[in-house]
């Protein structure tokens, strides 16, 4: 049984009471033992122009095949690998897969998608990150403009001025900064300005708010505005219906991520998918259902 349990992370095993730490422990030693035994992989979510029907993007989120207890989501271990410096090394794994499956997809002749990697702060905060970053680019012969980083906007709060000098750093060299779960950070809004950010991604808070009594749109109406005055892009996450999709199309979002288009695929799920796509036939899954 999986277990959501505040400071000390998730357990994936209902601990007793008192065995909680040793388990979140055991958890750090699990994690550890299927980096080096490759039990991670990265799905992949598609991004989508709705007018062009074509994809343009992917999120690269990750998954744990564990040995026992199948296929985990990140919600399940990133916390508890968020309180010791493994974030680091899972983050480092992620980054360079990505690099890697990016460079396979070119090799398809499926080009020209962005990819996009989660960071965590500890990550983000690391001296080598950058550093670490470009090496994985160039290792796998991506180009640079070819990856994204996505970082929270209330971990940009945390530290501005390692942000401004780590992401100016990356977008020197061509890499993408796109700030994930805009709208909650509750920050103020001229960072935008200050650092160099190429994408916002509207907070999936705000999309399921679109419709409904709780009558969401102007503040996605606004966001897009202000992306659009600013240059910068702007994703929906988390558009799960039709309708969602046609509200934001119709407000001008050029670009959708969600199960309406699709859930995260593996890889292997992946390459037919962006075919399809590529041959003007994208499949929607909520269709499918
Ligand atoms: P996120 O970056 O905000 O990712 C979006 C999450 O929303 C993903 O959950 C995705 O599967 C889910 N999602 C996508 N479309 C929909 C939709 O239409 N409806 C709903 N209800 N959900 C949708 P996932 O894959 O479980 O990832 C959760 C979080 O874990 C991510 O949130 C991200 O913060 C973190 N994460 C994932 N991979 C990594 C990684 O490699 N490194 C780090 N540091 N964090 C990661
Ligand atoms: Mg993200
Ligand atoms: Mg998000
Ligand atoms: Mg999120």
């Amino acid at each position: 049984q999986v277990k959501q349990n505040g400071r000390h992370g998730c357990l994936l095993y209902q601990p007793q009471y008192q065995h909680q730490q040793v388990s979140a422990l055991e958890m750090e030693t699990a994690i550890r033992q299927g980096l080096q035994q490759d039990q991670f992989e990265l799905y992949y979510q598609p991004q989508v122009d709705p007018v062009a029907q074509r994809v343009v993007g992917l999120e690269a989120l990750i998954r744990w095949n564990h040995p026992q207890q199948g296929l985990l989501n990140p919600s399940l271990f990133i916390p508890v690998a968020e309180q010791s410096s493994l974030i680091c090394e899972l983050g480092q794994w992620a980054v360079d897969r990505a690099c890697r499956d990016a460079r396979l997809l070119e090799e398809r002749s499926l080009t020209g998608l962005k990819i996009a990697v989660n960071v965590s702060i500890q990550q983000f905060e690391r001296p080598s990150f950058a550093k670490n970053v470009l090496e994985s680019v160039s290792l796998h012969g991506l180009e640079s403009n070819h990856l994204e980083i996505e970082i929270t906007e209330s971990n940009i709060m945390k530290n501005m001025d390692r942000g401004a000098n780590l992401l100016t750093s990356l977008a020197e060299h061509g890499i993408g900064v796109a700030i994930d779960d805009f709208g909650t950070g509750y920050s103020s809004l001229s960072y935008l300005q200050t650092l160099p950010v190429s994408k916002v991604k509207i907070d999936r808070s705000f999309i399921c708010n679109l419709s409904g009594e709780k009558n969401g749109l102007p503040i996605v109406i606004a966001v897009l505005n202000l992306a659009a005055a600013l240059n910068i892009h702007c994703v929906a996450e988390g558009v799960e219906n039709e309708q969602q999709k046609q509200i934001l199309q119709d407000a001008g979002c050029r670009l959708i991520q969600g199960f309406y288009y699709s859930s995260p695929l593996s890889f292997a799920q992946l390459i037919p998918y962006l075919k399809q796509s590529k041959n003007g036939r994208l499949i929607h899954q909520e269709q499918m259902r």
